[in-house]
């Protein structure tokens, strides 16, 4: 750890590269089944290993996909796209060169939107993004002697997002790769994996002065496979570069890479040892384009985006920033509270059912949403019969919600009566068992007479008991002061 007035004097700056494997069913130029987890080695076709004569086929899904995110980045998306071969020798790139898109990516500008240290919005805006296609797999940790090649992953489509130099600090970067990762699947284009390599990050990280004009020397860093070991990367190269200047070094221009157990970056290469791709126009591949009405027609069936539902809770539902943040955070969770608030207007209870009683259900069980068995119009019916005061939050939790779960066919209100469990909310049969309750403790009757107001709770507490929980809370609450301030 460096003293804290050193660190001070530097401000970090951070650009991060995002690859982003598309959900597409076949590769991005041949017809190989685009799947993780195949046995190695077997949707690999003779194009995918570039054998003369083959010739490759644009899959058009890719940009749809690319569209959708560029829509949805408000970029630029460009009419003509061309593809450049990029040449490299390595033992997991069969064709020696990688089809992507060098000076004409599909969208250009845009941005992102990220929370900043301080938790205000802030915008990250994009360089670019374009289409290309990944490498295959170099195994390095089955076999004790030689390093394996799995070719499966060659040739599955990528988009690659770059960002603008707009990153001040890790948490800056935690945020950014989070939301590119929930607006992929949003868009559900990408399944946002990063312990399976669907969704990888590399960051470009410089130091400077605070006062200085010009950004310093970046360094790149890959191989970080969780969006906590980008910030960690991060957090270390921050450190190391401050560390190398302040001891009158000087920075080299370098590609390093994280080592996750030891927490630290090391380099792989200099700028100067960088390779030159020799990029040039794939010759085999027509320029395309595309067109107005492409892009009017993928907007047209846009979904809902993080960021909209969240504008929408907070501003419309007047749901926290808290509630909307959570409902928001993950897909699905947001769609079934969509389908809730289609049948509930009361958004609040709708909110603290999904993220209570329904999330801790899905926790413990290991279950996704999508999982989830009793339908959002159930569960709005069962939001109702609280509202309607005919059972009390507690009742439906504890005893209307587990018998769901196991029916979820049934309706609650039928539920609440078969179990005897409908709210006494009529004052006589309330006052009966606030006299029962009265009369068994007579000790705390003439404490809270003597002043001890707090014992309200005890009452409430016993009459809950008494009533089985079946006890209209506010009512009861009302009488039994009532009674007991007579
Ligand atoms: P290169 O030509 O080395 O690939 P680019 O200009 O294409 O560099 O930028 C690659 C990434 O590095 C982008 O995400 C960009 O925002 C980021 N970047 C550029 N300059 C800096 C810098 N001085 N410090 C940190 N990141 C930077
Ligand atoms: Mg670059």
């Amino acid at each position: 750890m460096i003293p804290e007035e050193i660190r001070n004097k530097y401000q970090a700056v951070i650009g991060l590269e995002v690859h982003a494997q598309m959900l597409t069913a076949s590769k991005a130029y041949s017809d190989d089944v685009n799947e993780y987890g195949s046995a190695p080695n077997t949707n690999v076709s003779a194009i995918t290993l570039g054998h003369p004569g083959t010739l490759p086929v644009m899959n058009k899904k890719t940009i749809e996909f690319a569209i959708k995110l560029g829509v949805a980045c408000e970029s630029h998306i460009h009419e003509e796209q061309h593809f450049a071969r990029k040449n490299y020798f390595y033992p997991d790139l069969p064709k020696g060169y990688q089809i992507t898109q060098d000076t004409t990516p599909i969208c250009t500008g845009g941005q992102i939107y990220i929370k900043d240290d301080s938790g205000n919005e802030k915008k990250i805006g994009i360089t670019r993004i374009h289409m290309e296609e990944d490498a295959g797999k170099s195994i390095h940790d089955v076999d004790v002697y030689d390093t394996l090649v799995d070719l499966n992953r060659a040739g599955v489509p990528l988009l690659e997002i770059v960002s603008e130099p707009d990153i001040r600090t890790s948490q800056e970067a935690y945020n950014y790769v989070s939301e590119v990762r929930k607006l992929v699947r949003y868009l559900d284009i990408c399944d946002g994996n990063m312990e399976e390599g669907s969704l990888r990050c590399d960051a470009n990280i410089s130091v400077m002065l605070k006062d200085a004009s010009e950004f310093g020397t970046k360094v790149e860093v890959k191989n970080m496979n969780s969006i906590r070991n980008v910030q960690k990367a991060i957090e270390f190269e921050i450190e190391r570069q401050i560390i190398t200047i302040e001891n009158g070094e000087s920075l080299a221009q370098e590609t390093r890479s994280f080592d996750a157990l030891k927490g630290i970056t090391i380099s792989m290469r200099t700028k100067e040892a960088a390779n030159d791709y020799r990029y040039f126009p794939e010759p085999d591949l027509l320029p395309l384009v595309v067109k107005e009405d492409q892009i009017n027609e993928v907007k047209k069936k846009m979904p809902s985006l993080p960021r909209d539902l969240f504008l929408k809770y907070t501003n419309e539902l007047n749901l926290s920033e808290y509630d909307a943040g959570n409902l928001t955070e993950n897909r699905d969770i947001a769609l079934f509270y969509e389908e809730l608030i289609k049948e509930t207007s009361n958004y609040k209870s709708a909110s603290n059912w999904v993220m209570g009683d329904v999330k801790s259900y899905l926790n413990k069980n290991g279950l996704e949403i999508t999982d989830f068995p009793i339908s959002a119009k159930t569960l709005a019916a069962l939001i109702g019969i609280i509202e309607d005061g005919k059972v009390n939050n507690t009742i439906a939790s504890q005893k209307i919600f587990p018998v769901l779960l196991e029916n979820p066919s049934k309706d609650p209100l039928q539920i609440a009566e078969e179990l005897n469990l409908i709210q006494e909310s009529d004052a006589g049969s309330i006052l009966t068992f606030i006299h029962e309750v009265i009369e068994q403790h007579p000790d705390e009757v003439s404490r809270y007479r003597g002043g001890e107001k707090q014992l309200i709770g005890f009452f409430m507490g016993q009459l809950m008991k008494a009533s089985k929980g079946k006890a209209d809370p506010k009512a009861a609450n009302q009488l039994i002061r009532e009674t007991l301030d007579k």
